[in-house]
């Protein structure tokens, strides 16, 4: 069954008035009913794709659309599409109730009308009873509830959310995490969040979009890019990984490390210059002699859950270990990994080195 994007953005450019190219030909689709990240380093222009998507920038190139329409010219509150701010722009002088009614007041709706959506909205976010509250009074978390009731209430078919849950403690965040993907799916509209932070990106996202640069770099679910990241960046910049370069010998066959190892088929050339990527969870530790590269154990933090190991090969590569039982500091030990731990990905740092 083919599903029609609810958003598509083709081809978008966006050139600031000061000449800095801030989005560089930027293709994505979002499908109905999903939760999408946008996920990036500082800078590189997730808050201008929202923006684009929100109707409050325009992009130099390229075309938005919404349910097949092109909505470059419909202004931002003619959109269905509602943005909760990074700041939350809660009024501080109206209760939460005027705050949450706000939109619909602008609107002229009958007060009843008004007061069954914001009590539904309140309901929601789990806020009843916070009805008469200054926005004072409330707790961080609450008050971010109380910004996404607002932008629900008024029924849109997308929120954007720029960096929801950066203002936020860790231990409220992970409960947030949890909360806007239980919202999102009571509410089963599509959410876009702006986030720089991978592990909110990979547990909150049915789909996760990877820019750097104003570029999309890659596009797929969390597990898809965890595990079969395309380039250096993506690699580093979802989780813990050991990068070292190294050669394709045949489809089965990859050296690394100047040794010989069964890989997946990784679809590349023989003697194509590659990078290899395990990940820190795929090392187990073993004897010096079953091990199929041998490390000096450099460090060892115990982590609750798990130890993170540094070991340091013949060559002065750095491995980064997850064990969940310790070893000893300055101990050589072997590192052991299945063929399909392997990934092997293209030489180069971006998609402009393919
Ligand atoms: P952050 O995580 O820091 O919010 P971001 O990925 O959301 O970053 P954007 O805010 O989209 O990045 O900005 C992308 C680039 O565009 C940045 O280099 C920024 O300095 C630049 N930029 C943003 N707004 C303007 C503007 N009005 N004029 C010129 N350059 C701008």
């Amino acid at each position: 069954m083919i599903v029609e994007p609810i958003i598509e953005l083709r081809n978008i450019g966006k050139e600031y008035e000061d000449g800095f190219v801030a989005l560089k030909d930027v293709n994505l689709e979002i499908e109905s009913g999903k939760i999408y990240s946008l996920l990036g380093p500082s800078g590189s222009g997730k808050t201008t794709i929202l923006q684009i998507i929100g109707g409050f920038s325009k992009p130099t190139t390229g075309s938005v659309l919404f349910e097949g329409k092109d909505i470059r010219s419909v202004d931002a509150s003619k959109r269905q599409i509602n943005t909760v701010f990074q700041n939350y722009g809660i009024f501080p002088h109206l209760d939460v109730y005027d705050n949450i009614a706000f939109g619909l007041v602008v609107r002229k709706l009958p007060k009843a009308e008004i007061d069954a959506a914001v009590k539904d909205a309140l309901k929601m976010v789990r806020l009843e009873g916070f009805s008469d509250r200054d926005p004072a009074e409330l707790s961080g978390g609450q008050r971010q509830r109380v910004a996404i009731a607002r932008a629900i209430v008024t029924k849109p078919k997308v929120l954007l959310l720029d960096e929801p849950l950066s203002a936020l403690d860790k231990r409220l965040r992970k409960d947030m995490q949890y909360e806007l993907r239980e919202l999102q799916k009571r509410l089963g509209i599509t959410f876009i969040f702006v986030t720089h932070d991978q592990e909110e990106a990979l547990a909150m996202s049915d789909e996760i979009f990877v820019l750097n640069d104003g570029q999309v770099l890659q596009s797929g679910t969390p597990v898809d890019i965890y595990d079969e990241p395309i380039n250096h960046f993506v690699a580093e910049f979802i989780g813990d990984s050991n990068i070292v370069p190294g050669k394709m010998i045949a489809d089965y066959q990859v050296e690394f490390v100047n040794r010989l190892f069964e890989c997946a088929d990784a679809g590349m050339r023989p003697n194509e210059r590659v990078e290899v990527v395990l990940r820190p969870e795929d090392l187990d530790i073993t004897t010096v002699e079953q091990g199929k590269i041998v490390v000096k154990v450099e460090t060892q933090l115990f982590l609750g859950d798990h130890y993170e190991i540094l070991g340091v090969d013949v060559d002065d590569n750095e491995w980064l270990i997850h064990s969940t039982n310790p070893t000893e500091e300055g101990k050589e030990v072997g590192l052991f990994f299945e063929p399909e731990d392997i990934h092997v990905m293209r030489f180069g740092e971006s998609e402009e080195d393919f």
